[in-house]
């Protein structure tokens, strides 16, 4: 249990005692100015001394390394939780927007072949405060870099839907309480069919990304083993009931990899499903892993791939791949383990860079 787990009620009756409002500054203070409970200056004296030494109230994320690069615009750290278990968070900040890319679960035992999270295999689920607190962190330091954060992406380490009532939990107080807007939170899945059926179901209006990187069974039970499990034809039926019953726009997220899944015959059959569905799609070049062999498809071949699809009257986006160098982009998140310590089980040894 951390600062970011209590419910509003619990803080109330941490502070035993005191008055009502001094639940709301303390609340106001950790929610909307990222700040330590013994920091919160309105709070007297004495009741901060009290809330430092709360083991309630004790922080969720132990700093182990702050790395960065784009000049600064891209941050990667290195968190330990509570039992030893570590987890990535990045932020990038753009002209005109932050956004932070959030993990919701230490590994990940999905197995995507190209994805380093995946070739580490999975250590445990996040709480809603290990997952909320990785916003206040991004949030406080664009705020000490003069920006705001202002999108929170779940496409870290983990399979949000996964972990679907702590991530939900986690977002209900990303937006209620931190004050992001729900259009600027995007779930991300690798194709969990009931939890896009669940999230169907929420009063939210989040947006979802659906991973996609094959639109045919044969090449996507490869590149995704889920897909066995929930094989495209199920997928693109939920996919269409989310469309048809939130009227939100759906992403489809594409890892261009070269040779594999960015030919002539891939765009088209990419085209057939997004079209039908008005999905937007996101073309990424994979990135280097240690534990896969393809590389990502040169910019010559992207550039011909977004045009295909263009041209089929899909809405395409090319991602630039941001914190490469720094193991910070899509596909890259695994813990490394630092000189002197052993690997943790489920925890891959190298970083992916
Ligand atoms: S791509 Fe996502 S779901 Fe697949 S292994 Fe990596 S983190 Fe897990």
């Amino acid at each position: 249990m951390s600062r970011y787990d209590l419910s509003f009620e619990a803080v109330v009756e941490l502070l035993d005692g005191a008055p009502r409002y001094r639940a709301d500054q303390l609340w106001e203070g950790m929610y909307r100015r990222y700040q330590e409970p013994g920091s919160i200056t309105v709070l007297p004296r004495e009741v901060r001394a009290r809330l430092e030494a709360e083991p309630a109230l004790a922080s969720a994320l132990r700093e182990e390394r702050r790395v960065s690069a784009d000049r600064g615009d891209t941050s990667k750290w290195l968190l330990e939780l509570h039992d030893g278990a570590r987890i990535e968070t990045v932020l990038m900040h753009h002209p005109r927007h932050s956004t932070v890319c959030v993990s919701s679960q230490a590994g990940c035992a999905m197995a995507c072949s190209f994805c380093a999270t995946g070739q580490g295999g999975f250590t445990r689920q996040m709480s809603v405060g290990e997952i909320v607190e990785q916003v206040v962190l991004a949030a406080r330091a664009s705020a000490e870099s003069g920006r705001r954060l202002d999108h929170v992406v779940m496409m870290g380490m983990g399979e949000p839907m996964a972990n679907y009532a702590n991530v939900l939990d986690a977002v209900r107080r990303i937006v209620g309480d931190i004050g992001i807007g729900a259009r600027h939170v995007t779930i991300s899945t690798v194709g969990v069919v009931p939890g896009i059926r669940r999230l169907t179901a929420e009063p939210l209006q989040v947006n979802l990304a659906v991973s996609l990187h094959a639109a045919n069974d044969e090449l996507r039970d490869r590149l995704v083993p889920l897909n066995r499990r929930y094989p495209l034809s199920k997928l693109m039926q939920a996919c269409g009931e989310y469309v048809e019953a939130t009227h939100r726009r759906i992403s489809f997220e594409w890892a261009l990899i070269d040779q594999v899944n960015d030919r002539a015959a891939d765009a088209a059959e990419l085209a057939a499903l997004a079209m039908p569905l008005k999905a937007h799609v996101n073309l990424i070049p994979l990135n280097p892993t240690p534990g896969y062999p393809a590389v990502g498809t040169p910019p010559g071949a992207v550039r011909a791939f977004r045009d295909r699809l263009t041209s089929y009257g899909v809405n395409v986006t090319v991602r630039k791949t941001r914190g490469q160098e720094i193991a910070a982009a899509c596909g890259q998140l695994v813990v490394e383990t630092p000189v002197g310590l052993k690997p943790r089980r489920g925890v891959a040894a190298q970083t992916a860079s």
